[in-house]
Order: C-alpha cells, then sequence, then structure tokens
C-alpha cells in the first residue's frame, strides 16, 4: 500500500465518517468535533454502529476506552464486541451508550486524595474531537476520565478546559479587532520527540535500565559525544528498519510523523510530527511513545524514553512547538502582511510575554519530574531558569514602542508609532537561538523544557491557561476603551515594560546569564522537582487556573499530591535497584574477581617466589579499598531509606529524597564506578557504556 492509501487506515477519521454515517448524523458529528458542540444522545447511536462495523472490518474484536490517568500514560480496559444470540452463536454489539460513557474501576490510578478508594468509581467520557482508531485488535475511544462528582482524575480533561479557556478570550480579542468571521480559536502543537534506541540483549542484563529506564551506574567509556559525530549523521540500517516500521504505524494511525534524525547523543534520535490541536497532538504523542517502545521491540531494540538515560551524554527533551490557529485558517502568532495584522499579532505576542513572566513557575512545575530534573540545568538543556527569545527584531520593536521613538534597524523602513499605523516587518527567520527555554521561531513558540517522558498535556495546560489569563485581562481593557488605537498602544507598552525581564537573546547555557536572571532580574531558578510544586497552590496561579476554569481547587491539591507522590516513588525505587544491584550484582563480582587474582599472584609467586606480583598487589588492594566504600556507602544509603520510610509528609520526603537520598546515591554510584574501571570485564556483572551506546 502506498502512504497516501495506509494513511489514517486505522482511523476513523472523517473519510470514513462521510461514507459510513447517514448525513444528518455526520453533519451532527461535524459540529462537534469543529465548534465543540455538544453531541446529542440519539446521533450517538448510530455514530456507534458504524464505528463498530467500521472497526470490525479492520480486525477489531474488543473496543476500549482510552484515556489518560494522572501516570503520564495511557490507560485502557478492552471488552469484547460479542453478545449472545438466541441461537447460540454471537453477535457484534456496540450502543451508543457504551460510546459516550465507560465506568473503569478507577480505585488504582493515582488521584491524590481526590476520590476516597471506597468511592472507587470513576467515568469516561467520549472526546469526538478526536477521532477513534483501532490498535491491534481493539476499537480505542479517546475519553476523559472524571470521577462521580465531576472532578478530572486526567489529563484530558484540564486539557479540553485549557483551550476552551483560550478559545473563549482570543475570540473577544479578535472581536475587537473586527474580526467576526472566526468561530474557533485553537492552540496547535507539534512536539519534536526525542529518545534513545539501544541493543535488548544488552538492556535486559541491566536490572537499572529494567527497573527505572536508567543506568544508575556506569563508567565514563573513551568516547563520548565529543565528537559531534552522530548529530544528524547518517542512519545506521537497523535504526533506519525501525523508523521506517515506526513510520508506517505511525501513519496508519494518522499521525503526521514527519522528520527523523540521528541527536547530539550516541544512540539518540529525534522524531517530529506535522503540528495539529493540542488535544490531538497530545493524544498522538502518547501513541508515538507507546508504539516507538513496541515497534523497538520487533528489531531487538528497546526504545528508552528517559530524560537521563546515560551520565555524561545528552539527555533527552520534547521540544513541544506552540501557536495560536483560527478556524479560518490563521497563525495568530504570525507576524501579518499588513500592518493591521501586525498590530494584532504584537497584542497576542506581549500575550504570551505575560503569561510566561507571570507564570514562570507554573510553566516550570508544569515539566517538574525526578528524570527532568537531571536533565533542566545540565549542560545540554535549557536551564531551570526560564527566559524567552524573541529574536532582535521583535525585541527592537517592543523596544521602540516602549519608549514612544520610531523603529528603525538597518535598510528597515522607520516605523511610526501608534499601532494601526505599523507598518509591515519582514518575519526574522535569520536568528535563532538554541538554549533558550522558551524561543519565538517566527510564527510559533518552542517550549523547551518538557522531558522526553513527559505528557504534553501539563505544559500545554498551563501554557493555554496563562495565555488565556493575559487575554482575558486585555479584552477587559479594550472592550471598555474610548479611542481603541491608543488604548491598544498604551496596553502593548506597559504590558512589555512590565515583563520584559523574561526576554533574553543570550546564551542561556552560560553562569552569568544564570547570575543576572535571578540576581538583577529577579526570575526564579527552581532547580528540583520539590523547589517548584509548590506553584500549583501559590495564590495568583491557583486564582488564574480557577477563574479560567481549568481546574478546580481540589483538583490542584491533588495535582500536588501525584507531582511529589510520584517523585518519591521514582526515586525510591532508583534507590532499591542500587542496592539491589551493588549487594547482588557488582560486590560479588569484585570479590570474585579479587579472589581470581590473589589466586593467580598466589600460583605465580610459588612458581618464582622473588616475583614482585605488582599488577595483582595493586589491583587487590585498590579492589578492596573500593569495595569497602561501595558497602559503607551502600550501608549509608539503606539507613537513609529506612529513614524515609518513617515519613509520612509527602513534602517532607521529598526534600529529604533531594537532599539525603540522590546525594547518596551518586557517592554510591562513584565508587561503584571506579571499580568498574579496574574489574576484568569478563567479571564486570553488566555491560557497561561503552557497549550500551555503541552496538546498535
Ligand atoms: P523549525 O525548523 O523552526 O523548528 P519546523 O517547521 O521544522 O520548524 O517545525 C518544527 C516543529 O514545529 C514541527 O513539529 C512542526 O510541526 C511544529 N510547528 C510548525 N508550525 C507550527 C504551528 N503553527 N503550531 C505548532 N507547531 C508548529
Ligand atoms: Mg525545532
Amino acid at each position: 500500500m502506498s502512504v497516501p492509501e495506509s494513511f489514517g487506515s486505522m482511523v476513523f477519521d472523517d473519510r470514513v465518517m462521510k461514507s459510513r454515517l447517514p448525513g444528518d448524523v455526520y453533519r451532527a458529528m461535524k459540529q462537534t468535533i469543529k465548534k465543540g458542540k455538544p453531541l446529542d444522545p440519539s446521533v450517538a447511536d448510530a455514530v456507534a454502529a458504524a464505528m463498530r462495523d467500521w472497526a470490525v472490518s479492520k480486525g477489531a474484536t474488543h473496543f476500549t476506552h482510552w484515556f489518560q490517568p494522572m501516570t503520564g500514560i495511557t490507560a485502557e480496559k478492552h471488552d469484547g464486541f460479542i453478545s449472545p444470540a438466541p441461537d447460540g452463536g454471537v453477535i457484534m454489539e456496540f450502543s451508543g451508550k457504551e460510546l459516550i460513557k465507560g465506568e473503569p474501576d478507577a480505585s488504582s490510578f493515582p488521584s491524590g486524595g481526590l476520590r476516597a478508594t471506597f468511592e472507587a468509581r470513576g467515568y469516561t467520557a467520549w472526546d469526538p474531537t478526536s477521532y477513534a482508531f483501532v490498535k491491534g485488535k481493539t476499537l480505542c475511544i479517546p475519553t476523559a476520565f472524571c470521577s462521580y462528582g465531576g472532578e478530572a482524575l486526567d489529563k484530558k480533561t484540564p486539557l479540553l478546559r485549557s483551550m476552551e479557556a483560550l478559545n473563549r478570550q482570543s475570540l473577544r480579542i479578535l472581536k475587537l479587532f473586527g474580526n467576526t468571521e472566526v468561530s474557533r480559536v485553537m492552540s496547535t502543537v507539534g512536539p519534536e520527540q526525542e529518545y534513545f534506541l539501544i541493543d535488548k540483549e544488552l538492556y535486559k542484563q541491566r536490572r537499572d535500565l529494567v527497573y527505572t529506564g536508567r543506568t544508575l551506574f556506569g563508567a565514563k567509556p573513551p568516547k563520548g559525544q565529543e565528537l559531534d559525530d552522530h548529530y544528524f549523521g547518517a542512519i545506521k540500517p537497523r535504526v533506519a528498519a525501525f523508523m521506517d516500521d515506526l513510520n508506517n504505524e505511525l501513519w496508519s494511525l494518522g499521525i503526521l510523523a514527519k522528520t527523523e534524525h540521528n541527536e547530539v547523543a550516541p544512540s539518540q534520535h529525534e522524531l517530529a510530527p506535522i503540528h495539529t490541536t493540542a488535544n490531538i497532538a497530545t493524544d498522538h504523542n502518547q501513541l508515538t511513545m507507546e508504539i516507538m517502545q513496541k515497534v523497538a521491540e520487533r528489531h531487538g531494540l528497546v526504545c528508552l524514553l528517559h530524560e537521563k538515560p546515560f551520565a555524561g551524554v545528552n539527555g533527552s527533551g520534547k521540544h513541544n512547538n506552540w501557536s495560536l490557529s483560527t478556524d479560518t485558517g490563521m497563525n495568530l502568532l504570525s507576524p501579518g502582511d499588513t500592518p493591521w495584522e501586525n498590530a494584532q499579532f504584537l497584542l497576542f505576542l506581549v500575550a504570551v510575554i505575560r503569561a510566561v513572566d507571570k507564570y514562570q513557575d507554573l510553566l516550570r512545575m508544569s515539566v517538574a519530574t525526578a528524570g527532568n530534573d537531571h536533565r533542566l540545568g545540565a549542560n545540554e538543556a535549557p536551564p531551570a531558569v526560564i527566559s524567552m527569545f524573541l529574536g532582535d527584531e521583535l525585541t527592537g520593536i517592543l523596544e521602540a514602542i516602549e519608549e514612544e521613538r520610531p523603529y528603525s534597524a538597518a535598510d528597515k523602513t522607520v516605523m511610526k508609532l501608534g499601532v494601526h499605523t505599523l507598518p509591515r516587518f519582514a518575519r526574522d527567520t535569520t536568528d535563532r537561538n538554541r538554549t533558550s527555554p522558551f524561543a519565538f521561531t517566527g510564527n510559533k513558540f518552542e517550549f523547551r523544557m518538557l522531558g522526553s517522558s513527559n505528557s504534553i498535556a501539563c505544559a500545554n495546560i498551563m501554557l493555554n491557561a496563562a495565555v488565556a489569563d493575559s487575554l482575558s485581562v486585555f479584552a477587559d481593557r479594550l472592550e471598555k476603551a474610548e479611542d481603541f488605537d491608543s488604548e491598544l498602544h498604551d496596553l502593548i507598552k506597559e504590558c512589555f515594560s512590565a515583563h520584559k525581564r523574561i526576554i533574553f537573546n543570550g546564551n542561556g547555557y552560560n553562569d552569568e546569564w544564570i547570575k543576572e536572571a535571578t540576581e538583577k532580574r529577579g526570575l526564579l531558578n527552581l532547580r528540583t522537582t520539590p523547589d517548584c510544586v509548590y506553584a500549583i497552590l501559590e495564590p495568583k496561579n491557583v486564582q488564574m487556573l480557577i477563574s479560567q476554569g481549568v481546574f478546580s481547587m481540589a483538583e490542584l491539591r491533588s495535582r500536588y499530591e501525584i507531582t511529589l507522590e510520584n517523585y518519591c516513588k521514582t526515586v525510591t525505587i532508583e534507590a532499591n535497584t542500587m542496592i539491589e544491584m551493588v549487594r547482588r550484582e557488582i560486590l560479588p563480582a569484585i570479590e570474585a574477581y579479587i579472589g581470581s587474582v590473589a589466586e593467580t599472584a598466589a600460583k605465580k609467586k610459588s612458581a618464582v617466589p622473588d616475583l614482585e606480583c605488582r599488577s595483582e598487589k595493586k589491583v587487590i588492594t585498590k579492589l578492596s579499598v573500593l569495595s569497602d566504600l561501595i558497602d559503607k556507602n551502600a550501608e549509608a544509603l539503606e539507613a537513609s531509606m529506612a529513614k524515609l520510610l518513617t515519613e509520612s509528609d509527602t513534602s517532607v520526603s521529598a526534600f529529604a529524597v533531594r537532599d539525603d537520598i540522590l546525594p547518596k546515591m551518586a557517592q554510591l554510584r562513584a565508587v561503584a564506578d571506579e571499580a568498574e574501571t579496574l574489574t576484568a570485564k569478563g567479571y564486570w556483572p553488566f555491560p557497561g557504556y561503552g557497549e550500551l551506546l555503541f552496538s546498535v
């Protein structure tokens, strides 16, 4: 099958609906998808029947409400279509009721206290804005997951609410500009996904990779990424075969996988799709991560999505390209061709500037996980300090407006004041900044702090809500204005003045910037998860998220709890894995090796009595000292872990994890890694970095 033929072949998309649904049902569905109108329940039966017939024709035997609990991954419970027929056979059944609502037992999903376990029931509700699809033998229906009290137990519900808030506020602004033909504004997202591919046989030999997705030990190999010879390098046949297979699967699910290349670290790669609405992009990114792992297995590989699988080489992130577009096809973050469009563009631009400055803590918090903490602040990733890159031209224009002076740049026309008289300015394609956490890239922003395993829902919820907040404040003011032009001008000027500290066009990886950002500009440097999780309960943020209708107070508290719990659990599993590896693999291996060296030395001595046995003595001495240290450091870690168990307050635990457990893990690793460099390869109990990183 050709690509255009197979593209979306497993998706109940518009083409299928058009051909399989009765005209009136199809039109009702379209209204729901496009305009967010609630679906008439009477239509649901017809849709369900068509969906079932189509799914069965694709080989499906089961259906599931596919949802995104707060674990950050997706969940599904399969139900068969079969229903007994009076003649002893079965028929394939699927009703509108089953399509619209499901009732999975919710008790084992994290709820952060939103739901007491005795009232375990939750329900899933169909999200008709994301197409149903067939995966394997199952019809998957994208759904939102809520408690019986109506609180969101998932990541989709608040994402949809944030998109709605942004739509509402954007429409108010567009109306003020006389833009009445637009009936819907959507946030669009294209997430660039980084990942590592390693050999499956090697993976299986490492408990740390199996249990935690990252290496907890491993001496630095002689070669890492110093030569920069992997980035955009030729793709090896085994990886190319994987990518080929992956693309075909993604395309059949209607996922617009577009760009693929090798990344900076050895064995690291990236996949970028073409952007789509935030909701669908989120569903698609979840599917992409799942399918990457599945396809890798088929190729004898393992796909690592952890943010920092290997120390000493780059970690993996996810660049969240974000913009706003209208149902009439206009990108609101694209500087337009006319002054009028430019004024509107500048207003949306300062809305984002205000949002990122005012809610920097919330944006940082939205990407906080134990895994991503290793990456932010390390030399490859954006720093934990949030700043925005606008490029020289846009910054210059805003500065000119602020200072009420004409804008001029080499060979560009002088810009007169008054936003309605701004001349056109060229989209600046020359400046690029790779180090900024939040960069304007011509017609969209790229938020680069997301970790490779993060659900992109979290960051987009906060981004959408924060920008909706800016726009609502702007609309409140502009709707009352007597002279729209001058009010608009003052608003842009004041807003830029108040929030320009967030704009930084220089190198974000440099220490002086961190100093300037925190000391001179008062920007936040929230380096770890325990440092930033407070943000979700900070009064200004709570007020904003509740007033935009994105979260309730109870939902926010639950997210706070879950973030901390997750952080503590992740590191606890890592520490326990380290202890197990040390006690059952590393120490026995070192002892065995010392024994064999000692035996060799003894034999040599008995043959040649005055031999010095220099190398044997050195190895035995060094390794004996190291094995004592390993034992001592493991004991210290064990003691800290025992103490952690007695703590019931998660926020206290999180700080203990950060300030006590993680440093003890680092100390244990350091001595074990040194021992690795002195132990014969055949004795070391698992494959080292050299093999892991350079064998595919
Ligand atoms: P760049 O080279 O500037 O990074 P690309 O065109 O290669 O730009 O796009 C990179 C990513 O940005 C892709 O995933 C793409 O889908 C996404 N992207 C492009 N335009 C938009 C937009 N308007 N909204 C959201 N994402 C976008
Ligand atoms: Mg990019």
